[in-house]
């Protein structure tokens, strides 16, 4: 079937570059788009009309965790404990994670599922947590996770984690490591015999991703293992590094190098692994703190780093700086990691917070950073098909309303996206060809009923909860 967006102002994908084109058409078949550009004269089956509408390509976030968040949401901020970074991460989180049940997660993922969505993200990568139930995980779990996401109609990329040991936080506020590589091991098994069962269901929309969950709590011999899995499969990997001082240290003490030269040792370091978070990859977070060496190891690898901002700017930390890694050559992207499921307000917050580091506003364009959430996004992913709007891609394409007060008038849309808008512009998404969200309303699920289940999860999980 032939759908033409006619009468639009277009984000186009041209000459390496999203441009924007006025009064413009965006013809797509099937899954795919066949053209854009200034009039289209075949025949076609369908028509949107775009006047009023700024047509983007759906976002790409790199790190999301939709089965725990909603709970986390409410006990996380304003944590008065040990400082920035250590006792969201090392106490608060396990503690809410270790109350959340199987039926809770799926009530979780349907709702965060829905948020990604309703802010014009396409695709996602869902890094599960349910590896940490009993330290061990039910990967039955993660194949409903998947399928729920199939269902919706989103395009996801599902990580099942796992991992040699977890975190806690002792009295003293120091974190602890608690070891249990025998059960790791059997998860990580249990995980790639998911993946490889999983990837490409749902018409390729479902894809998996290998995920050993943290630099600092997979042995050595994991990673290494994730590595030769990962040549053997053709999976990517992503792995949360960078994530704090604490971690930076642990890595230190224990293996006598950095972060960077650590994971380089381990061989993950490539243009299929991306690391998730990469904020504290020198002792203070500082990039300029890192080697020249180690700045050239990883852009020579073509390894992405997911940005992930609001999370550990509500803790009090920012990444230093996002320019200073793309200045490297560094490929990077964007995520949400936790709430909101926020793209826009996500681009807004690197843009920000990017300037606040640098101490000026030259940096964290709006260009730069709309494409780390898409084309940046996709091609960590090995996807260039994805992020953009050109002929040859995937059809997954959002309209925003631009007739609202703040959209008027409207001189320049990316920085009106990255500084201007909000989540609820988004109007309608299409995913795959398949429109999902028409008039802000989800077409493939019962969203009421959905919020409602959440709601009688949250009372459970919260009653369970001891802090
Ligand atoms: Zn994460």
């Amino acid at each position: 079937m032939k759908t033409l967006i006619e009468d639009a102002t277009i984000v186009a994908f041209k000459d390496g570059r999203h441009t924007t084109m006025n009064n413009a058409v965006l013809m797509f078949e099937d899954d795919a788009i066949r053209y854009v550009g200034d009039a289209y004269a075949g025949d076609v089956d369908h028509k949107i009309d775009g006047r009023g509408k700024l047509v983007l390509p759906g976002f790409v976030n790199t790190h999301v965790h939709v089965t725990d968040t909603a709970f986390t949401r409410g006990w996380m901020e304003d944590w008065t404990g040990h400082g920035t970074n250590v006792t969201g991460l090392y106490q608060v989180l396990p503690a809410v994670r270790g109350a959340i049940g199987a039926q809770d997660e799926f009530a979780g993922a349907e709702c965060g599922f829905a948020e990604l969505l309703l802010s014009g993200c396409t695709t996602v990568v869902e890094l599960g947590f349910d590896f940490e139930m009993l330290e061990g995980g039910d990967i039955a779990h993660t194949r409903k996770i998947a399928d729920i996401a199939g269902a919706m109609g989103l395009r996801c990329y599902v990580g099942p984690r796992y991992r040699s040991g977890r975190w806690s936080l002792g009295n003293n506020g120091k974190v602890q490591y608690h070891w249990y590589p025998d059960r790791g091991r059997s998860r990580m098994d249990d995980c790639i015999k998911f993946c490889r069962e999983y990837d490409g269901r749902f018409n390729g929309r479902l894809k998996t991703m290998l995920a050993p969950g943290q630099v600092d709590t997979c042995e050595p011999d994991m990673l290494r293992e994730t590595r030769t899995r990962a040549n053997e499969s053709g999976l990517s990997i992503q792995l949360h590094a960078g994530q704090s001082p604490t971690e930076y240290r642990s890595i230190k003490e224990r293996h006598g190098c950095t972060t960077i030269e650590y994971l380089n040792d381990a061989g993950l370091l490539g243009r299929d692994f991306i690391i998730g978070h990469g904020m504290f990859l020198s002792d203070d977070g500082d990039v300029d703190r890192c080697s020249a060496k180690e700045l050239s190891i990883l852009q020579e690898s073509g390894t992405s780093i997911a940005h992930l901002p609001w999370v550990k700017a509500r803790q009090g930390s920012f990444m230093n700086s996002f320019a200073k890694y793309r200045a490297a050559g560094i490929n990077m992207c964007l995520g949400t990691d936790t709430y909101p499921f926020d793209m826009v307000a996500e681009m807004r917050c690197a843009a920000t917070l990017c300037k606040i580091a640098e101490k000026r506003t030259a940096v964290g364009s709006a260009e730069d950073i709309f494409a780390a959430a898409t084309s940046a996004g996709a091609l960590a992913l090995g996807r260039p098909d994805l992020g953009r709007l050109a002929e040859g891609c995937k059809a997954d394409i959002v309209l925003m309303d631009i007739t609202r007060p703040h959209a008027v008038p409207m001189r320049d849309p990316l920085k009106f996206v990255v500084f201007s808008a909000s989540a609820s512009d988004v109007d309608t998404v299409i995913v795959d060809g398949q429109t999902i969200v028409e008039n802000r309303t989800i077409k493939t699920m019962d969203l009421p009923a959905a919020l409602s289940r959440l709601n009688e999860a949250s009372r459970r999980v919260w009653a369970r909860v001891h802090l």
